[in-house]
């Protein structure tokens, strides 16, 4: 986690959909620690809408309501993430897995392009 403060956008193709009074359903694919969704329902309520539930394929947190919504996800389980001083893995010695973890200078993005 970075400590710079969370932005939410919304692209301009949404705004003609969240007009006065329109439902909105807000589907994450993963929510941690929630503050995506309740800017993005702060966004969509400044915007005149009405958020009428919040979906989520994955919640990894212990807390299941956002702004008193109820968060109905595919998968709930927690998963805690620790700041690297009070970590209790790293405090018994358990190495980091480092299957995953690649170094931006590695990380070659995939493109396909038309052909003429
Ligand atoms: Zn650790």
């Amino acid at each position: 986690m970075s400590g710079g403060k969370r932005r939410v956008t919304l692209p301009a193709e949404f705004h003609r959909l969240i007009r006065q009074g329109a439902k909105v359903l807000i589907i994450e694919d993963l929510v941690s620690s929630g503050t995506t969704v309740r800017l993005l329902t702060q966004l969509v309520e400044d915007l005149g809408g009405q958020v009428v539930g919040i979906g989520a394929l994955w919640r990894r947190t212990k807390k299941a309501q956002i702004g008193g919504k109820e968060i109905f996800s595919l998968v709930s389980r927690d998963f805690p993430t620790y700041p690297p001083d009070s970590c209790p893995f790293c405090k018994k010695g358990v190495p980091l897995n480092q299957e995953f973890v690649k170094r931006k200078e590695h990380r070659k993005p995939s493109s396909a392009q038309e052909k003429s």
